[in-house]
């Protein structure tokens, strides 16, 4: 049995204000902060992963679709969508495509994970039909109708057929993740549940030497972990800072490379396997 190998799906890029990507304070004054911060971030790529494995392909998020171009496809009215983001995202760099050219069929897709249903993560799952689509229950409950509508969801833009499977966390611990769901019979794709950027998202661990962490967006960069510091956009910032931490903790105890969504350097670090610094070690080597 080989071992799985990922590759990074570059499905266009985003552009928010700072003070989504680091969040301005703690109250719910950085709500406001996010839309009115004149200053934007350089543009980010929107990444999904595929992962070839022995059992079948499993990809990771959906990355967003080109119809963010065409005039009334966000809501005119929602003031993140009018003030707060800019997309840029070409026919050919939806993941459908994307997997093509890397040789994968959608249709071969055997299971897809979402880290969490915002837009640019859900945007891409009118190409994979033949899937299992997996999202936590309570992620999928919190962007429906108009509350989630409210909260920047876009559920009205999913495909109709689409039936979720829910992500049940009956697999065991890793490291200092509690729960577990193993994708794989062997047990090295495993959804660990990362709640914070949403109160339900998740993130995927490849296990190996090193391990490999599709971290959705629990954070925007690696930066950000390392200085632990959180997003605009967490309902609550303990909760995030948890993550961070425990995300952290795995980094101490075994090799970890760590992939968000939106890092530049996410597909450079996969390439080179460059894993997380163990700063406990770091801090050790000081006198
Ligand atoms: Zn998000």
């Amino acid at each position: 049995m080989g071992s799985p190998r990922i590759h990074a799906i570059r499905t266009g890029l985003v552009q928010v204000r700072r003070a989504q990507m680091a969040s301005q304070g703690s109250g719910p004054g950085r709500v406001t902060w996010m839309l009115f911060d004149e200053n934007w971030t350089e543009w980010l790529p929107i990444y999904a992963w595929a992962i070839e494995h022995d059992e079948g392909v499993i990809v990771v998020d959906t990355g967003e679709t080109a119809q963010v171009h065409v005039r009334g496809y966000h809501p005119s009215w929602h003031p993140f969508y009018r003030r707060a983001v800019r997309f840029s995202v070409h026919p050919d760099e939806e993941i459908g495509p994307r997997l093509r050219a890397l040789g994968i069929s959608p249709r071969d897709v055997r299971h897809v994970v979402l880290t969490h249903l915002h837009t640019d993560h859900a945007g891409g799952l009118a190409h994979l039909t033949g899937s299992k689509i997996w999202v936590a229950k309570q992620e999928f409950e919190r962007a429906q109708g108009w509350g989630g509508r409210i909260q920047g969801y876009l559920p009205h833009r999913w495909p109709k057929w689409w039936q979720p499977e829910w992500i049940q966390f009956a697999s065991g611990t890793v490291g200092p993740f509690k729960q577990s769901m193993a994708l794989t019979k062997a047990e090295d794709v495993l959804i660990v549940p990362t709640p914070g950027h949403t109160p339900h998202h998740a993130s995927v661990i490849v296990r190996g030497s090193p391990s490999f962490f599709l971290a959705g967006d629990t954070s925007y960069n690696q930066q950000l972990l390392l200085e632990e510091t959180c997003d605009g956009v967490s309902p609550n910032h303990a909760v995030t800072l948890e993550t961070l931490r425990r995300i952290r903790r795995l980094a101490n105890e075994e090799p970890l490379v760590y992939l968000p969504s939106h890092d530049p350097e996410s597909a450079e670090r996969l390439a080179r396997a460059s894993v997380l610094p163990d700063l406990t070690a770091a801090a050790a080597r000081i006198p």
